[in-house]
């Protein structure tokens, strides 16, 4: 299995190789991605090939169910750099339908540690009891919740205080909310981007 996989990716560098002899180098002298993406781990949707980007074009973090923690120094590290050392301009949280994770923290049964990872979503779910109630179906139910769970996503990501000092000092950021459908491979925007107007202390200037 590993070997198939280094074999996949010597045929995967000649060709890119032969199109573009000085793409490889080009890539290992610097990285000017525009977008920071924050996704779910699930293998179905991998950052660069739903939205159509090269490596070098999208600065990634996944996690299961992409969840925006306030204190995930993994996120937070990896926003920071987004921010103040590639200087993205478009920070995109993306969920999918047909989550696992977000399932999962539907499941009135124990999954070990996920169970912490995903306490956010329960709360969301709880929060939203009454609207939630209103779906049709299960499966209708988890997909709203997790386009709940990206609105959310993109709050707790503007409210950071990386974001704020970014918004302080006017740089054009914007955070967005996408949702992914596994079963037509398209994005949809989910309209809850955020931008400098966001900046809490706007308002005390
Ligand atoms: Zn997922």
């Amino acid at each position: 299995m590993l070997s198939d996989l280094i074999h996949r990716n010597i045929r995967w560098s000649d060709a890119r190789n032969a199109e573009d002899p000085g793409y490889f180098s080009r890539l290992a002298a610097q990285q000017t991605p525009e977008f920071f993406w924050i996704g779910c781990s699930d293998s179905r949707v991998p950052a660069n090939v739903v939205a159509g980007l090269d490596p070098g074009e999208v600065f990634v973090h996944r996690n299961v169910a992409n969840v925006v923690h306030s204190a995930d120094m993994n996120l937070l590290s990896a926003l920071e750099f987004a921010v103040e050392a590639l200087k993205v301009r478009e920070i995109i949280v993306c969920g999918h339908y047909g989550c696992g994770g977000v399932r999962a923290a539907t499941e009135d049964m124990p999954h070990g540690l996920a169970d912490h990872w995903l306490e956010p979503i329960r709360r969301l779910a709880r929060a939203y009891a009454v609207d939630l109630a209103r779906c049709k179906t299960a499966e209708e139910r988890r997909d709203c919740l997790a386009e709940l769970n990206v609105v959310e996503g993109v709050r707790r990501v503007s409210e950071t205080p990386i974001i704020q000092k970014a918004w302080a000092r006017r740089a054009d950021i914007r955070v967005h909310g996408l949702i992914y459908g596994l079963k037509d491979g398209r994005l949809r925007n989910l309209d809850c981007s955020t931008g400098p107007g966001h900046f809490e202390g706007r308002a005390a200037e």
